[in-house]
């Protein structure tokens, strides 16, 4: 069904294009939407850290504007005595060309309402394309009040971000139905077109260095009295830094093939061995065998190890998404037809309660040797 514009942002006065609509909706982008232009990461920092999302971000900010022939900037807000130029100069370093940064004492420590209003602010004024952010806690909780002020579509937890060819819009895939599909989403009609990713989805870009780019520095204009919230200490979760799944090197996971929560055991002295962590599946962690932050997969964890190691794991859908990026994937089960052996790197046929014992003495021993020889 084709309807006139409603003539919003038609400066020079001439009769709005028709609009073309499938079942109620814009698919056309309005004129005046049509200047917007140039990827954006939001770059989410806490006490003096730069999340690594944010890094995964750009590299993949730096690919879409590549396609788009545009350029790559961060926004960047924080508390008046912050690093935010050095941040930006990491920014630039890993792709960005150019950095919006708002330092404001009502920007120490992320509340909702001003990094919003920041946030939402500088879109208006500057106008990018693509805006994206990690789902992180904060990026999610930021993501949402972005896309709903400015009236945009925002697609969360994509897996992957490309441009559609025929459109130029920016094609968000992410997985749907319970992860048994994926669907791609495109934001047509409206701007900027925004997308969370999680972290470790996305591959860490190489630093240069050598890079650099412009910084231009902007103001909130917001009173602390016009915030409802307010930040009164920062108290840190004692068991946050203990489960570091995403960014760990090496991943002992274990599957509901090793039968009974005592066993798991086994997979904590391997991965003690290795110096790794240990993962597990979804039904491990609603049997209360292991901490729900040790889950991988599609409502758990994703993670991008070295080397990945599945204990009697089947390799369903819903955990291969969380895994399936690891370098090197050994899979140990007993069933020769599993799936996870379709993807695996590596294939054991074999009883995991053996197995990994016996992989754990060989690494054990392996490791010794070398430490000796080294020393
Ligand atoms: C909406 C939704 C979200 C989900 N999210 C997640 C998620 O984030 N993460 C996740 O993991 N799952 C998730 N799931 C569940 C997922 O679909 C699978 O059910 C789950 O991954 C299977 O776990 P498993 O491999 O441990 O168990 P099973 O599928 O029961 O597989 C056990 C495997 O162990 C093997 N085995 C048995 N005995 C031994 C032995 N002695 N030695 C070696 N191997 C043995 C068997 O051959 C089998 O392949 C989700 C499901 C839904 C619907």
């Amino acid at each position: 069904m084709n309807t006139p514009a409603a003539g919003v942002g038609n400066p020079a006065g001439k009769p709005a294009a028709p609009v073309k609509k499938a079942a109620g909706r814009n698919l056309e982008l309005p004129e005046h939407l049509k200047a917007y232009k140039g990827v954006w990461v939001f770059l989410e920092h806490d006490r003096g850290h730069v999340h690594s999302v944010s890094w995964e971000l750009l590299g993949e900010a730096r690919k879409l504007a590549d396609t788009l022939g545009s350029n790559v900037s961060v926004a960047i807000l924080g508390g008046p005595n912050e690093p935010l130029e050095q941040f930006a100069a990491e920014a630039f370093a890993y792709g960005a060309d150019k950095a919006y940064v708002m330092h404001d004492a009502a920007l120490l420590g992320y509340r909702n309402e001003p990094f919003t209003k920041g946030l939402t602010d500088l879109v208006n004024r500057y106008q990018p394309e693509i805006l994206l952010l990690g789902a992180t806690p904060m990026g999610r909780d930021l993501a949402g009040s972005v896309a709903t002020t400015l009236a945009t579509g925002l697609t969360a937890d994509c897996t992957a971000l490309n441009i559609d060819p025929t459109s130029r819009a920016l094609a968000a895939t992410r997985p749907t139905f319970g992860g048994s599909l994926l669907c791609t989403i495109m934001t047509l009609a409206y701007r900027p077109q925004m997308a969370t990713v999680r972290p470790r989805v996305m591959a860490m870009p190489p630093s240069q260095p050598e890079r650099s780019g412009e910084i231009v520095q902007e103001t909130l204009g917001m009173v602390e009295t016009a915030i409802v919230t307010k930040l009164l200490d920062f108290i840190a979760d004692a068991n946050s830094n203990k489960i570091n799944l995403p960014y760990a090197d090496v991943i002992v996971s274990g599957g509901k093939g090793l039968k009974h929560p005592d066993n798991f055991r086994l997979v904590f002295e391997l991965a003690r061995v290795l110096g790794g962590e240990v993962g597990a599946t979804r039904p491990c962690v609603q049997a209360g065998w292991v901490e729900a932050d040790r889950q991988v997969g599609q409502t758990g964890k994703t993670v991008r190890p070295r080397l990945y190691i599945a204990a009697g794991i089947s390799g369903a859908i819903q955990h291969r998404v969380g895994m399936e990026s690891s370098d090197v994937i050994v899979a140990i089960n007993t069933d020769p037809n599993a799936p996870i052996f379709d993807f695996a790197h590596y294939g054991i046929v074999g009883n995991a309660l053996q197995v990994l014992p016996a992989l754990t003495q060989a690494f054990a021993e392996h490791l010794a040797l070398r430490g000796k020889q080294a020393a």
